[in-house]
């Protein structure tokens, strides 16, 4: 799918720095005396959202398997396009920016 290169190439950076973010998390653990503060701060928030980032990584391979399928940047609520420059600002939106104002979202 040419039409959605761009989004491609957002979900596998994406993709990349989860992965940099994880094995970053993986690291740290066995630093406990010479911690900087901000590190320590980083690494909590980090380890709070492992979960979101776990639902992140299905989320971009979902999206770019739809994007291999073509099914890939429809509104799961009306079903419409969603449109390109909203994608490529948020490439795992599952909304069109009307729904997304909206909030009257089936989830
Ligand atoms: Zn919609």
């Amino acid at each position: 799918m040419k039409e959605f290169k761009q989004v491609r190439e957002n979900l596998l950076d994406m993709l990349e720095d989860i992965d940099q973010g994880l094995s970053k998390i993986t690291d740290d653990s066995t630093v406990t005396d010479k911690v900087v503060t901000k590190d320590l701060q980083d690494l909590s928030i980090k380890q709070d959202n492992q979960d979101s980032i776990v639902s992140d990584i299905d989320n971009i391979k979902r999206a770019l398997s739809q994007i291999d399928s073509g099914t890939y940047g429809l509104c799961l609520n009306c079903g419409q396009t969603i449109k390109k420059e909203h994608l490529n600002s948020d490439p795992l939106s599952n909304y069109c920016i009307h729904c997304a104002e909206n909030g009257d979202l089936i989830t």
